[in-house]
């Protein structure tokens, strides 16, 4: 990069929205803390006009850019060159409105989750998607991912919650698409292109985003199953018993529920015997109705043997426990080294793909060991394989991978493709899927300046 070019994008952003040399070099990850950042500079507009000046700039330059949001994702996708220069949407961080009428909030880039969820409380309203680093990630990202998280079952992804969305092109264009209706079939539905798209066809500057309304109550079992097959019977008799009110469905494979109930912290509310266990908890109208709703639909699949066991819990630090032992990931560090997989694939397919990894992992490392759990309603599997070298990582990978092709399973359920997962793509799109992606790109990012060496790039 020329000091010319340097200096032409400070004129833009000013010093405050400048970053170079140690400030690049030493700024520590918001999420892991360790300082990996290696570019010509960050440079942090306050604006979507900023935005799109500096993004008029680098086209004309041929110089490359990568998207900043929270710095959360897992798989590489802010990785930079030194010969990249960051965007960061850190300065963008204002909630412009939280219209009660529409149920909508529109907010900056840059904006937070956990903002974006407490500006919605704040109005007796709820932004539904949810996820551990909330206090980090931010809502661009998000959308630039299409983030998932704990309540899919019931609202969706990220893509379920944009109704409008900005974007600024490679070469600066601004599109703005900031609609507020939910319904719009006006041609292509510009704004769903950019979701998911993880920075590779333009930066998010601005989202409408759909709130929904505030759930006054829940209720939260553990129940334990003893066949694969009664999971989804079960999943069904929930969904159509708690009248939509179903918001998880979260399996723990009994490897799991063993291990982390093992550790002190724990007291294994069931007992650990059952090949299944499921958390279900249940949001509505009061925590005594969806108390009572929950307790019926327990009732009734005890009686069909869907379940062999179950706790209601009845209190909040009674639920704290129940989840307490989903999220105990730390748990896990017992078996490493780890290797870690998001995948998804049909119901009906897990139990035979994985009897068939647990198999292949044992015969060729025999002291491995195989964890799952995840949100089965989602068809999304949290797979964590230990004990493993990691010099060991990419035949791992291609047994986990390879296996979930012709069940037309995906790599990645949630967290996209970004650097890490590339190679793998083809093993879940068709070449077909990806040459329309690549004359996506060419159309909207012909000098490929975005996020290059990303997703297929
Ligand atoms: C503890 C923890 C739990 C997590 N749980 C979940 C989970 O349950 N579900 C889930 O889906 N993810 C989860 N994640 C992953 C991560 O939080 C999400 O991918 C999140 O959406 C990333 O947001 P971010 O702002 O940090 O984006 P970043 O990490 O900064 O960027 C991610 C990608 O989006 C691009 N990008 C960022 N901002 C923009 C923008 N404004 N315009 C265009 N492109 C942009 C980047 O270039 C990059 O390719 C988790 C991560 C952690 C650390």
């Amino acid at each position: 990069m020329s000091v010319d070019l340097i200096q032409a994008l400070t004129d833009i952003v000013g010093e405050k929205g400048m970053l170079t040399g140690s400030d690049v070099s030493q700024r520590p990850d918001a999420w892991m803390g360790a300082a990996t950042c290696q570019a010509k500079a960050i440079v942090r507009p306050a604006s979507t006009e900023e935005l799109s000046a500096v993004m008029k700039l680098c086209h004309q330059n041929d110089q490359t850019v990568t998207t900043h949001g929270g710095v959360t994702g897992l798989v590489g996708g802010t990785l930079s060159q030194p010969s990249d220069i960051v965007v960061s949407l850190e300065r963008m961080r204002n909630i412009i409105e939280v219209d009660e009428q529409n149920r909508t909030l529109t907010a900056e880039a840059g904006v937070t989750l956990q903002a974006i969820q407490e500006a919605a409380e704040a109005a007796e309203l709820f932004y539904p998607v949810d996820l551990g680093a909330r206090g980090s990630a931010t809502i661009g990202g998000n959308i630039a991912t299409n983030a998932g998280g704990n309540r899919v079952l019931r609202y969706g992804m990220t893509r379920d919650s944009v109704l409008g969305l900005e974007a600024v092109l490679a070469d600066g264009t601004v599109i703005s698409s900031m609609s507020k209706v939910i319904k719009n079939n006006t041609g292509y539905d510009l704004r769903q292109l950019f979701v998911g798209s993880e920075g590779t066809l333009g930066i998010v500057t601005r989202a409408v985003l759909r709130l929904r309304a505030k759930p006054q109550g829940e209720a939260t079992a553990l129940v334990a199953v003893e066949r694969f097959a009664d999971l989804s019977k079960l999943l069904s008799l929930a969904e159509a018993g708690l009248s939509g009110g179903l918001s998880s469905f979260e399996v723990m494979w009994n490897d799991f529920y063993s291990l982390v109930t093992s550790f002190e912290r724990h007291k294994a509310p069931l007992e650990a015997s059952s090949p299944f266990y499921v958390i279900l908890e249940t949001q509505g109208k009061s925590n005594e109705l969806e108390q009572a709703r929950l307790e019926e639909l327990l009732g009734e699949a005890l009686e069909q043997e869907l379940i062999s066991d179950a706790i209601l819990t009845q209190s909040v630090s009674e639920r704290d426990k129940v989840w307490a032992i989903r999220d105990d990931i730390e748990a896990l560090f017992s078996l490493a080294p780890l290797h870690g997989f998001d995948v998804s694939l049909p119901i009906a397919a897990m139990d035979d793909y994985l009897r068939k990894l647990r198999k292949q992992l044992l015969e060729r490392w025999p002291d491995s060991a195989c964890i799952v759990f995840g949100h089965l309603g989602d068809g999304n599997l949290h797979i964590i394989i230990g004990k493993i070298p990691s010099e060991d990582k990419k035949a791992v990978e291609r047994l986990v991978y390879g296996g979930l092709a012709p069940l037309g399973g995906s790599i990645s359920a949630e967290h996209g493709i970004g650097y890490e997962k590339k190679p793998y793509l083809c093993c879940s799109r068709s070449d077909a899927e990806i040459a329309l992606m690549r004359t996506l790109k060419q159309a909207m990012d012909p000098k490929k300046l975005l996020n290059r060496g990303k997703v297929f790039d």
